[in-house]
């Protein structure tokens, strides 16, 4: 099968042939008609003028034969009258027998090809090649522009000395201008009103083999605004003259698609730096809340006014609400990035569910809510994951579900979603008879301060809870979501994947509960530089344990000193600190003193929550970290575990 485009024209093409021996015409038509290989209808017209008029109206030809003797022109300026309103016509000129020099000058100037006429005979071969030629020639032209028009790019070319431009029709549309009705010549470009006058000022900055680009702004009639890319490259002939061809390409959408890029780049950027300065505000803030903590719990440990006990209360309950909020501003930073470290630990879902319930339903009883967790008999109890994360999300749930209700109450139930042999996927629903969220809020509430607002009605929060429990949820390869209806309440859904513990008992977790914390007589180092965190330690570990004898290094020079003089069961190291950081202190600890100094249990007091922080600490030798700020049972936990059983 032999592919044929679609050319535009006829298979049948027309002819104009401007001659004024109207029987050399006849001759022509005779001679098309006899060849099988083009067939076409010649038109002709026997002035120029009268050729013009008919091309003005109608240019579908597939060439123009013209000879250059006619009653209203003659010789050379013939072509160029014809050339100059009709670049684009392919003009065949014809030619006497010896004016062979004048049909190469033709060519030179622009006519696409001449063809040598003697008295009465024109080789039909000769005519029917060229005239096929011709017709290629404008299936090409034609298809160029149609690519041209989808690209918003025009071609142009100008020949100053010999008063020639040409410009596709592209070039006048992106001007907005209409090609069938508006064409320009090269003097119409020396006007400044004329909208291609800059064509012509770019061409006056360079000179041949120069090229040069320039963008454009341009105001159409429509009042809307392009942006042109104009190209022009000087050229010289073999006669020395100078011509320019160059190119109009409009770029407005990449100009626009270049802008929007550079604005979410800024937009991007100024995000991250925005998180960066809140992680690191909050981060800073985490240090000076220790010690108002700290010393809020002493304070209360003191004989006190009851009006004094409730001020110092109030001062507790707020610093733990900040801290709250302080630290969901930094697992959101850690999450974002990536730094939290995936734990998986042997642990028991039941007494999970129930400390849930032992807490929770305090808080249901404040509003006079239901609280119900069940657990359905086939999910197994024994499981491997990270427990602190899946009560922390568990926890966030339930308490916005009894956040947001007021009557009613709130059920979770724990199914079996999916198993196999050494995996469970557990359904997680938290159901409320709350006030519910609208269907087009659903997706959005699990995005960073993100909150639903009630003019009538303050909820306390800042719109991160949901976004980390999403985070969390998905880091740990399962599924949140919810469902709700406005007025009749929520049911938020988590599916989490979790391993099957082995049949052994479980792994006991390193931190017993052990309520007495009972410990020997020992001498501890706090190698710390912050004087208020000094205080807080030493205070409360010291009225905790009397028998315990702390003693405080300003920095890790002095700790060293220090470990020379005397032993001790345990050292509390702060990272940051001036002279010798906690990591290079517990290096030289480590490598530089005899055992049983160097095997000295060392805890880290860390104010970062990042993986890569504890994997820093872990590398030289730090047995554990204590977070900042402390919750004080989880220090006395901790102290109570190194103290009271042999490591290293
Ligand atoms: P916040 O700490 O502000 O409550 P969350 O991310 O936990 O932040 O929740 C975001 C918003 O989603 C809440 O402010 C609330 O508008 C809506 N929301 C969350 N849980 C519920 C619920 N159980 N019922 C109704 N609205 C809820």
């Amino acid at each position: 099968m032999i592919y044929k485009p679609h050319s535009g024209l006829e298979d049948f093409s027309r002819v104009l042939l401007i001659e004024d021996d109207t029987s050399y015409a006849r001759l022509v038509e005779l001679m098309l008609n006899e060849s099988e290989l083009f067939r076409c209808e010649v038109v002709n017209c026997t002035t120029l003028e009268a050729g013009m008029a008919t091309l003005e109206t109608d240019d579908n030809f597939a060439a123009v034969l013209l000879d250059l003797s006619l009653p209203d022109s003659t010789g050379f300026s013939t072509l160029e009258s014809l050339l100059t309103r009709f670049p684009n016509q392919n003009i065949i000129v014809l030619t006497g027998l010896d004016d062979e020099a004048i049909g190469v000058s033709a060519v030179k100037a622009g006519a696409q090809d001449f063809l040598i006429k003697r008295t009465g005979i024109l080789d039909g071969h000769l005519l029917v090649k060229t005239l096929r030629f011709s017709k290629e020639r404008k299936q090409i032209i034609s298809r160029l522009e149609e690519a041209q028009r989808a690209a918003r790019l025009g071609h142009w070319e100008c020949r100053p000395d010999r008063h020639f431009f040409f410009a596709s029709d592209e070039v006048y549309r992106i001007f907005d201008l209409d090609p069938s009705l508006t064409t320009y010549s090269c003097d119409d470009l020396l006007l400044p009103e004329c909208p291609l006058n800059p064509l012509l000022i770019l061409q006056w900055k360079i000179t041949p083999p120069q090229e040069r680009s320039e963008e454009l702004r341009v105001r159409l009639s429509s009042d809307e605004i392009l942006t042109v890319l104009l190209t022009c490259k000087a050229h010289q002939d073999v006669d020395g003259g100078v011509y320019y061809r160059g190119i109009v390409q409009d770029i407005t959408q990449q100009k626009q698609a270049e802008e929007l890029r550079k604005a979410r780049d800024l937009a991007e950027h100024t995000a991250k730096v925005r998180e960066k300065v809140i992680a690191s505000v909050s981060h800073e803030m985490r240090t000076p809340m220790n010690a108002i903590m700290g010393f809020s719990s002493l304070l209360l440990q003191t004989p006190l006014q009851p009006e004094q006990t409730r001020y110092v209360t109030s001062i507790l309950q707020s610093s733990e609400l900040l801290l709250d909020i302080i630290n969901d501003i930094l697992q959101v930073s850690a999450l974002q990035h990536g730094h939290l470290s995936l734990k998986s630990d042997v642990f028991e879902l039941r007494p999970l569910l129930q400390q849930l319930h032992s807490v929770m339903h305090f808080r249901a009883m404040e509003k006079s809510l239901s609280l119900e967790i069940s657990c359905h008999d086939d999910v197994p109890d024994k499981l491997v994951g990270d427990p602190q994360r899946l009560s922390q999300v568990l926890f966030n749930l339930v308490g916005n579900a009894l956040k947001f209700t007021d009557k009613g109450g709130v059920k979770v139930t724990v199914t079996l979603e999916a198993h196999s042999e050494r995996q469970v996927v557990l359904h997680f629903a938290v159901k409320d008879s709350g006030i519910g969220i609208p269907k087009e809020e659903l997706e959005a509430i699990f995005e960073a301060f993100t909150r639903i607002t009630d003019k009538d009605r303050f909820y306390e929060g800042i719109g991160l809870g949901l976004s980390i429990a999403r985070m969390l949820v998905e880091e740990y390869g399962g599924r949140l979501w919810a469902e709700s209806e406005v007025g009749a309440g929520s049911v938020f859904h988590v599916h989490w994947p979790l391993l099957m513990a082995a049949a052994t008992p479980a792994e006991q977790s390193p931190l017993v509960n052990d309520s007495l914390y009972a410990i020997e007589p020992a001498r501890i180092l706090l190698v710390e530089d912050h004087q208020l965190n000094q205080l807080v330690v030493k205070h409360l570990l010291e009225k905790k344990w009397p028998q315990l004898t702390v003693e405080v290094a300003n920095h890790g020079d002095e700790a060293i000193q220090m470990m020379d003089q005397r032993d001790y069961a345990l050292i509390l190291m702060d990272l940051q600190m001036p002279v010798r950081d906690g990591y290079e202190t517990t290096t030289y600890i480590r490598q530089h003193l005899t055992a049983p100094k160097s095997r000295v249990p060392i805890l880290a007091m860390t104010a970062h929550i990042q993986s890569t922080v504890q994997e820093n600490c872990r590398n030289v030798g730090i047995n554990d970290f204590i977070m900042k700020p402390f919750e004080q049972d989880q220090l006395f936990r901790i102290i109570h575990h190194y103290l009271s059983s042999p490591h290293l």
